[in-house]
């Protein structure tokens, strides 16, 4: 299928073609058609598989249709709510980008930065605008926003945006919006809560689905089985040896992205974290050297990964495997986006079996295991992950060799499922 079939206006498939895009991906194919026809839409795709696109489209296309020239007093007559400050940047990059011919505006509105800039873009009219719920919530209750002219709402990423507990901002932000619109609710999962909020505020929704094949069979999957304690020998190894340009790296704990990127810059790797508790400014400017190549590690945590968007992103790289099994699958759609091919690689270790098969699980598939020369894990190096096993207790407690306490690894381990596979494999 092509572009022009779908309907849209000529000022949006020029934007399309300057972007390079010769096809529809097939969240955009099954979406775009609903949403000109006005339906409400409940999608289930996870960020690379250009769904962002899939209801920026036709939402600029209706948008666009009913436009009244108006330079003061714009209502606001679209709001996209996201779940992280890097998505509403993106998302409104993309909104900029395929509205680019259109005489539409729009604007982000996040926390973690000066509010009064965001008043003044309001102040001058905005049709257009991207926002996480507490900040919009703020700017609501000081009436700098006014969200009762609104014809479409789209809540992304709706999923994470439960994680992240914003379910009663999501219910105060709908309770803003006037009873008629149209919404689109994307979420990469459906549990039985997002059913039901889906339920509260949609309206006789089409269901829209590509399957997780189709978003991920561009990314080829390995997994390394590995001790804990060689994880970041194999990373550095990994990284130096190979033709990699960049890779993402995801790790469970802020303290263990700051503690990577540590060690890997005094292994000479340029790296940066990424995570929650880094601010906005810093998490900017670590992605922004990223995507211009300044940097080639970037070590970010699931919450703050969630949704960047990295053109060319070859290589992920799971330090750690998830603890939940739905975000491998965001990880992994880090890269191998949008038709480009990638890799995702997960460093597993014996006590991380049960988590893989969790992964395996989901995905209705197993994942091809590899073991790297010299890196095969072995019981003894579990002994050398005692102190990282032991964060968290007071200083004073840490390693103290004269513990009569006998570490668990120095009892001997069984090797996992993953690893005895390998070792027969190989
Ligand atoms: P998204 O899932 O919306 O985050 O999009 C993932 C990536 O795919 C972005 O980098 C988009 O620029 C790109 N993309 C979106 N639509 C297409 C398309 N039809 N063809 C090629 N790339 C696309």
């Amino acid at each position: 299928m092509k572009f022009d079939q779908l309907g849209l206006s000529a000022e949006l498939l020029r934007a399309v073609n300057d972007q390079g895009y010769t096809s529809p991906t097939p969240v955009q194919e099954k979406s775009i058609p609903v949403v000109l026809e006005g339906h409400d839409i409940l999608a289930g795709a996870q960020t690379g598989t250009g769904k962002t696109a899939g209801f920026t489209l036709p939402m600029l296309h209706l948008m666009q249709k009913n436009h009244v020239e108006r330079h003061h007093q714009r209502p606001v007559r679209a709001l996209v709510l996201t779940p992280t400050r890097e998505l509403a940047a993106q998302i409104g990059e993309s909104v900029s980008t395929y509205g680019k011919y259109l005489p539409l505006r729009s604007t982000v509105v996040f926390g973690g930065v000066g509010i009064n800039p965001q008043i003044e873009k309001l102040k001058r009219g905005v049709d257009i605008l991207v926002a996480t719920p507490g900040r919009l919530l703020d700017l609501a209750n000081q009436r700098k926003v006014d969200l009762s002219k609104i014809e479409f709402f789209v809540l992304d990423e709706a999923d994470r945006m439960l994680d992240m507990g914003f379910i009663h901002d999501i219910r105060r932000v709908l309770k803003l919006l006037p009873r008629q619109r149209q919404n689109l609710l994307f979420s990469a999962t459906f549990s039985k809560e997002i059913k039901q909020l889906a339920g509260g505020f949609l309206n006789s929704p089409v269901f829209v689905e590509v399957a997780r094949n189709e978003a991920t069979h561009q990314v080829t999957q390995v997994v390394h089985p590995v001790s804990k304690s060689k994880k970041r020998a194999l990373l550095s190894h990994l990284i130096s040896d190979g033709e990699w340009q960049q890779v993402l790296v995801f790790t469970k704990t802020k303290h263990g992205a700051n503690r990577l990127t540590k060690q890997l810059e005094s292994d000479g790797i340029q790296a940066a974290a990424i995570h929650g508790n880094k601010s906005q400014t810093a998490r900017t400017k670590a992605l922004a050297s990223f995507k211009k190549g300044g940097i080639r590690v970037l070590v970010a945590t699931d919450i703050a990964a969630r949704g960047l968007d990295i053109d060319q992103l070859p290589h992920v790289v799971n330090f750690e495997l998830p603890h939940v099994a739905e975000d491998y699958i965001h990880r992994i759609g880090r890269t191998g986006r949008a038709g480009r091919t990638g890799k995702a690689l997960s460093l597993v270790c014996g006590e991380e079996d049960k988590l893989l098969r969790g992964i395996e699980r989901l995905m209705k598939k197993s994942i091809p295991s590899a073991l790297i020369a010299g890196f095969e894990p072995r019981p003894e190096d579990e002994l050398q992950a005692q102190p990282e096993q032991q964060r968290g207790r007071p200083e004073h407690r840490r390693h103290n060799p004269h513990s009569p306490r006998k570490p668990r690894s120095a009892r001997g381990r069984r090797p996992g499922r993953r690893e005895r596979e390998a070792r027969k494999a190989s």
